[in-house]
C-alpha cells in the first residue's frame, strides 16, 4: 500500500519533546515555543509569530484581530477549505466567494473588485498547493479600498511570490502544521503571523484567553487581569518540540518534497503533451514548496474512475475540495459573486498523488506506471 500521506518525521523530534517533558514547563510558550516564533520571525521574516493549537485557531485569532462585526463582508475562494470561511462566520461575517484561476485554482485577481462593496472587510487569498496568489493585484486593491489582507497560506510555508515568503505579505496570515502540510507539530497545530504591527499587543492578548499574562511575564506590567476578550491559543510546548525537529530539518524536507514533485512533474510531461491529463502551473514569480502533487483529468467521471483504478492497485489518491459554496452549509449562507465559471468545473478534475517527506523514487514510479496503465486502456477504447 502507498498511502496518500505520511506524517513528516525526522527523528530528533524525539529528543526535542524528551527535553521539553524533562525541563518540567510543558504548557505553552516555553522554550521551544520561544524557539519556533523566533525562527519565523527571522527567518521569514515577520513582525511577530505566535503558534497555535492550529491553523484554524490562527484564523480566528486573525478574524478577531481586524474586528470583524456581523454583516461584514470576507472576500475569499470558494475552492478552500472550510476554517478558511468559518473563522469569519463565527463572527457573523458574511462569506463572498469569487471564481478561481483554472492554471492555479487561486483566487481570480481580476474577479475582486466586483466583489467589493462598501461593507468588505478584508480578503482572504488561498495559496493553493503552495503556490502563491497574484499578491501585487490584491495588494493594490486592499490599498484603494481600504482592506485588510489575511493570508491562508496553510500549506505555503517555504514558498514565495517575487522573494517574499508567503504569510509575510498581507497584514495577517495562518499558517497549518497539520500532519498532512509539509511541516508538523506532532499531528496538530498553526501560527499566527502578523506582518502589521499594530496588532501585535492585542494578538497576544487574545491568545492567553483575554489576559496581558504575555506583558506580565516580561515585566511590562505588575499584574495580570482580564483586558479582552479570548481564548487559549496556545499549542502545548511538546507540540512546539516536535516542530523544532521540524524546523531544523526544513530545507532537507523541503529539497526532498521537491525532488519528488519533480519527478511526478518530469514523467508526466507526455501526458499533458497528448492533452490527456493537465499538470500544475507554477507561475514565474514563485518559488513553490512541493506542498501537493495534482493532476487535472477530462471530467469528474474520468476522476471517480482513476481514483478506483489507483485504489485497486494499492495506491492512496484522494480529491478535495467540494466548493463551500456548493456545500449544504455554504448554499445556504454564503454568496457566489459572478459566474461559477472555474471552480466547480475544475475542482471535479483534480486528484492529489501521494507525497510526502520520504517517499521513494520507486513508489513514484509505480504511480506514474500505473497512471499510464489507466489511460492507455481508455485509449484503446
Ligand atoms: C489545512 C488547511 C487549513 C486548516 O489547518 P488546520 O491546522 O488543520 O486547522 C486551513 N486552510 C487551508 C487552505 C488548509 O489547507
Amino acid at each position: 500500500m502507498i498511502p496518500f500521506n505520511k506524517p513528516p518525521f525526522i527523528g530528533i523530534e524525539y529528543q526535542h519533546i524528551s527535553n521539553a517533558i524533562q525541563s518540567d514547563k510543558i504548557s505553552g510558550d516555553g522554550f521551544y515555543s520561544k524557539k519556533c516564533q523566533k525562527w519565523f520571525e527571522d527567518i521569514l521574516p515577520c513582525s511577530k509569530a505566535l503558534l497555535t493549537p492550529s491553523c484554524t485557531h490562527a484564523l480566528e485569532l486573525a478574524a478577531i484581530l481586524i474586528d470583524v462585526q456581523p454583516g461584514d463582508e470576507i472576500i475569499m475562494p470558494s475552492y478552500t477549505f472550510v476554517s478558511t470561511a468559518n473563522a469569519f462566520v463565527l463572527r457573523g461575517a458574511k462569506i463572498i466567494f469569487v471564481d478561481i484561476r483554472p492554471d492555479t485554482m487561486n483566487i481570480d485577481e481580476n474577479k475582486i473588485e466586483a466583489a467589493i462593496t462598501n461593507k468588505t472587510k478584508a480578503i482572504v487569498p488561498v495559496h493553493y498547493a503552495g503556490v502563491a496568489c497574484e499578491m501585487d493585484k490584491i495588494i493594490a486593491l486592499a490599498e484603494k479600498y481600504n482592506l485588510y489582507i489575511i493570508e491562508d497560506a496553510a500549506q505555503g510555508m517555504m514558498s514565495s511570490y517575487k522573494n517574499k515568503k508567503l504569510g509575510t505579505i498581507g497584514h495577517l496570515a495562518a499558517y497549518s502544521f497539520h500532519e498532512t502540510k509539509n511541516y508538523t507539530s506532532g499531528g496538530e497545530g498553526g501560527l499566527l503571523l502578523i506582518n502589521d504591527v499594530n496588532f501585535i499587543e492585542r494578538a497576544e492578548i487574545i491568545r492567553e484567553k483575554g489576559t496581558n499574562r504575555s506583558q506580565f511575564f516580561r515585566g511590562m506590567v505588575d499584574k495580570y487581569t482580564w483586558c479582552d476578550i479570548g481564548s487559549s491559543y496556545l499549542p502545548s510546548e511538546l507540540q512546539a518540540a516536535y516542530l523544532w525537529g521540524q524546523l531544523e530539518n526544513a530545507d532537507l524536507i523541503n529539497l526532498n518534497r521537491l525532488n519528488s514533485w519533480n519527478i511526478y512533474y518530469n514523467r508526466l510531461k507526455n501526458l499533458e503533451k497528448d492533452n490527456i491529463i493537465q499538470l500544475p502551473k507554477i507561475p514565474e514569480n514563485c518559488n513553490h514548496n512541493a506542498h501537493m502533487f495534482y493532476i487535472k483529468v477530462k471530467n469528474l467521471e474520468t476522476r471517480t474512475k482513476l481514483l478506483e483504478y489507483l485504489k485497486g492497485k494499492n495506491i492512496g489518491a484522494v480529491f478535495h475540495y467540494v466548493p463551500l459554496h456548493t456545500s449544504p452549509f455554504g448554499c445556504k449562507n454564503t454568496i457566489f459573486n459572478g459566474v461559477d465559471k472555474f471552480t466547480s468545473i475544475e475542482s471535479e478534475k483534480l486528484l492529489r498523488l501521494p507525497l510526502w517527506y520520504g517517499i521513494k523514487e520507486n513508489e513514484i514510479l509505480f504511480i506514474i506506471e500505473k497512471l499510464y496503465e489507466f489511460f492507455n486502456i481508455n485509449i484503446r477504447i
